[in-house]
């Protein structure tokens, strides 16, 4: 159900029983929002996409989609510090899973809450005090639905991309000098084809040039149709790579941070996504690239990684980090479990924590041992929603010891 007002809220929680969830853009690979009675829309109750503004610090509407935010801000002459991949999220929903973009010195966004205005499960409309803000930092919707959100910005800034492909070998090597040398950096391996592509992010006083045009979907289509005709021969798929690789080319160019950094993801896909701590990442992501080599050679969407710098939010995966942030996919029509489940295997032999929004086979006893904060949670989340009103099926599995 799309909410209104508050007042609507509020009188939901105070009759019945019922589970309410939250959503937000609904972009979660988890099933965080689904189980309840209802889910509630927020994006039509009547707030302000910015609602104050001061050096550094803005308080916005925390049901807004990061990109309406990202705009708003940018008129005023601000920035968010960092985004991800997309920028459809809301606020709300973006930070209550941890979601982060790449730079060794950036944290998730999480991290960059300073203050929030919280409906509890009681219906008491509250400021969220400086002691339970680590706990409600990353909150999975569980200790009641975020109103406002107060956030640390950074002065709007240009940002120059620069894009390219190098081998498997070289990006390995280089990736830790990269996170050194780069604001932000991330780089995609393309299975099967021994070569991936190296992007960074640097802020620049140049002014913004036209943007190139986005191949992303075109060339995932490539990857997609390579590995079909792999079924004939396998030299066909590395050959179709090669060439495609080579069209790529060299990318440079400039534009205002909140574009360059989130673009649109069209196609359909199942993600797996662990933060390992740093020394551990190249180990495996040599051993995902033999899993797919031996065992998964039907897997040909991009490998992802990424840096985070760690934090102190009770439930953030980058909890004393910084992290190393390995995404696996397949697209949305393969049979993704198999080897999820083989690199998940991985992931936690090398320490890692998964991504709260994507897919993961944790149970709780896994969680106690990866996240030592996760009773404090549990006792804030008893003190916010003590009757359970946010707490679905699925996440009491996990949230109610
Ligand atoms: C194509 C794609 C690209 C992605 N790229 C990245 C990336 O680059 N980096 C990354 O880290 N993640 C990425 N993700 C994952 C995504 O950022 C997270 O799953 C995020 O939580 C989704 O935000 P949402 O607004 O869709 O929230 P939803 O999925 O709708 O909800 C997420 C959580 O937030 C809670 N919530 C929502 N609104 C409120 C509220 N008002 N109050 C309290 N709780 C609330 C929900 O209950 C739920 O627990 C990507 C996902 C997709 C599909």
């Amino acid at each position: 159900m799309a909410a209104s007002s508050i007042a609507e809220l509020q009188a939901l929680l105070s009759r019945g029983k019922e589970v309410l969830r939250p959503v937000g853009a609904g972009h979660s690979f988890t099933p965080l929002v689904t189980g309840g009675a209802h889910i509630l829309r927020l994006d039509q109750l009547d707030t302000p996409l910015v609602l104050d503004l001061c050096e550094g610090r803005a308080r916005v509407n925390a049901n807004a989609p990061l990109h309406q935010l990202s705009e708003a801000l940018g008129q005023e002459g601000q920035a968010f510090r960092n985004l991800g991949d997309i920028n459809v999220q809301s606020l709300a929903g973006a930070m209550s899973t941890a979601t982060h973009g790449t730079g060794r010195t950036l944290p998730c966004i999480s991290a960059e809450m300073t203050g929030a205005k919280l409906l509890n499960g009681n219906g008491e409309v509250i400021e969220v005090s400086t002691e339970d803000l680590p706990g409600v930092q990353v909150s999975l919707g569980l200790l009641g639905v975020l109103l406002e959100i107060e956030l640390n910005t950074v002065p709007a800034f240009n940002l120059r991309r620069r894009v390219g492909v190098r081998s498997f070998d070289q990006l390995l090597e280089s990736m830790h000098e990269k996170w050194l040398a780069h604001r932000c950096y991330e780089f995609f391996l393309l299975p099967h084809s021994g070569k991936g592509i190296g992007i960074s992010h640097d802020i620049t006083e140049a002014l913004p040039d036209k943007p190139p045009l986005d191949l992303d979907a075109l060339g995932l289509g490539v990857m997609k149709l390579a590995s079909k005709l792999r079924r004939f021969h396998p030299g066909i798929q590395k050959r179709l790579l090669s060439l495609m690789l080579k069209l790529q080319g060299e990318e440079d160019f400039t534009g205002e941070s909140w574009r360059v950094l989130s673009s649109t993801r069209a196609m359909r896909f199942n993600e797996m996504e662990y933060h390992l701590p740093p020394e551990n990442a190249a180990g495996v992501l040599k051993e995902i690239a033999q899993l797919i080599e031996t065992r998964h050679s039907d897997v040909w969407f991009p490998i992802e990684v990424r840096q985070t710098a760690g934090d102190s939010a009770w439930l953030s995966p980058f909890q004393h980090g910084p992290r190393v942030s390995i995404a696996v996919h397949m697209h949305a029509a393969q049979q993704y479990e198999g080897f999820f489940r083989d690199c998940e295997a991985l992931f936690r032999t090398a320490g890692g924590r998964p991504h709260w929004g994507k897919l993961h086979g944790l149970t709780r006893k896994d969680l106690e041992e990866l996240y030592p904060d996760l009773g404090r949670f549990d006792a804030l989340r008893a003190r916010m929603d003590p009757k359970d009103r946010f707490l679905s099926p699925e996440l009491a599995r996990i949230f109610h010891p």
